[in-house]
């Protein structure tokens, strides 16, 4: 069965977080997307209820498509650290309570981490971060080969990016995403690489 093309013009990020909208739109507009968001558009935010990533990617999307009557572009994306057994997870932006206060999200990281440290004073800090991206209703995720990948620094550096950016480091690299130029993050971020395979899907229709 042959799938319809999704119609280069606008849209809606699925998004109320201008971090993230700037992110989603510097990944589509260069693929011929205008980029709107759920926020723009007057949209409430809708509730997270779901349990997994895919479930709120899909939510997400689908609030915003019904809500705008337009073609929607979610992400649902959170922190995953290994010695917290995957916390915060999907939990990830409500770490840092109704204020979004994410100091308060990675002080509480460190302090979880420094709970679990052994007898010798080890602390397992390696951590990934997870996207799924949900377009009109189809989820794009990461094998957990795929990118993410990183550890955690022991005190927020750097003032770029947004959430848990500033205690970061990705795999290969030596500063935080907190320091890293917006460019150099959006190229190889978790984000960049779901959109990479959501890319290929959408030129492969
Ligand atoms: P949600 O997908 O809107 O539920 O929230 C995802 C949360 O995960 C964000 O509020 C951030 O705290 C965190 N997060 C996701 N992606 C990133 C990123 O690229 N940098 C830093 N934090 C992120």
């Amino acid at each position: 069965m042959s799938r319809r093309p999704i119609p280069r013009g606008e849209i809606v990020a699925a998004t109320h977080n201008p971090g993230k909208l700037k992110e989603l739109a510097a990944l589509m507009e260069p693929l011929g997307f205008t980029v709107t968001s759920a926020g723009d558009a007057g949209l409430p935010e809708p509730e997270e209820t779901e349990t997994t990533f895919e479930g709120n990617a899909d939510l997400k999307s689908v609030a915003a498509a019904l809500g705008t009557g337009k073609i929607a572009l979610s992400d649902d994306s959170g922190l995953a650290v290994e010695a917290l057994d995957g916390a915060p997870g999907i939990y990830s932006a409500r770490w840092a309570g109704p204020d979004k206060d994410f100091s308060v999200a990675m002080k509480k990281v460190e302090e979880a981490l420094q709970a679990k440290s052994g007898p010798d004073g080890q602390i397992d800090r390696r951590a990934k971060f997870v996207c799924v991206l949900s377009l009109a209703g189809r989820t794009v995720k990461l094998k957990p080969s795929e990118g993410g990948g990183g550890s955690l620094g022991v005190a927020a550096t750097g003032d770029r990016g947004f959430g848990y950016d500033p205690i970061f480091v990705a795999d290969g690299q030596d500063i935080t995403f907190g320091e890293m130029e917006p460019e150099k993050k959006h190229a190889m971020s978790h984000r960049a690489v779901a959109f990479a395979k959501l890319k290929a899907r959408l030129e492969n229709r």
